[in-house]
């Protein structure tokens, strides 16, 4: 009588125990265990995966990496099948940056504006906001990075015309403008007429795992309405950005992403969507 006791009392732990871990797992999958807060300002190292390309060690969110590796495969196989029916070498998929942290983006923001890392114009001279202004065309202020999630990825050169009319990297990049969005991936800076000419440049080379990387703008954007230009921590130039900029900055992308994320059903369960 007593083990029968003692196997029903397992049996209801159990059920309570699973239960706990399943909603919890849910919940908390957005962020991976970590607390919003670390997670949306670049402070979730610890949660990405690792991996190399081009001689670095590079970080990713596990889900996305998934994603990506399935489209760098996929990508593999038209490669290869394009260099031998056209006798012309295409590129491979070379990630640059994927994952990076708060300090990763403060010390490129901070010697940017110090002067000690070249921008594409100089900001010699300039006053504190024409020098934020500058540097916003293609950097984020330390918080407020897309970077800081590991669902975002610069690919093979940082520089629009690689990808375009002349640059090696045309076929891949129309490649991708055809296929990116299969494996859940979007653009965020597309042309910047067709975001209203608002935040950051248009980056051809900068890639997002949508179906996460969405959700984490509208957690961002709870947050930084919460807590406003804290989030930032102590940067240079600090005073000179208004509090509405980073809000603009961080939610001005291409509307494609939001329609991936939107078709995405399965966020949680990536492989089944494109196998
Ligand atoms: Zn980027």
């Amino acid at each position: 009588m007593e083990k029968i006791y003692f196997l029903i009392q397992k049996f209801i732990f159990k059920i309570i125990f699973f239960g706990f871990v399943s909603v919890s797992a849910q919940t908390s999958d957005l962020f991976l265990g970590a607390s919003p807060i670390d997670y949306l300002t670049g402070r979730a190292g610890d949660k990405m995966i690792s991996f190399q390309a081009n001689g670095r060690t590079h970080l990713f969110r596990p889900d996305a990496k998934q994603a990506f590796d399935k489209m760098v495969e996929d990508y593999e196989k038209f490669r290869k099948e394009h260099e031998t029916k056209n006798k012309q070498k295409l590129p491979p998929i070379q990630p640059i940056s994927a994952f990076r942290s708060y300090f990763d983006q403060k010390s490129i923001w901070d010697s940017k504006y110090r002067g000690k890392r070249k921008i594409a114009k100089s900001i010699k001279g300039k006053s504190p906001e024409e020098k934020v202004k500058l540097i916003l065309e293609y950097s984020s202020a330390p918080g407020t990075s897309r970077h800081h999630w590991g669902t975002d990825i610069d690919i093979n050169a940082l520089d629009n015309s690689y990808f375009e009319e002349n640059g090696e990297g045309k076929i891949l990049y129309k490649w991708l403008q055809e296929n990116a969005e299969k494996y859940g991936f979007c653009q965020p800076y597309s042309p910047y007429h067709e975001r209203n000419n608002q935040g950051y440049f248009q980056e051809n080379w900068h890639w997002s795992f949508a179906p996460i990387s969405q959700k984490l703008v509208r957690e961002w954007e709870k947050l930084y309405k919460e807590k406003g230009k804290s989030l930032l921590g102590k940067i240079e130039g600090i005073d000179a950005i208004s509090n509405e900029t980073p809000l603009i900055y961080v939610t001005s992308v291409n509307k494609k992403c939001d329609e991936i994320e939107k078709n995405w059903n399965t966020v949680l369960d990536t492989p089944q969507k494109y196998n």
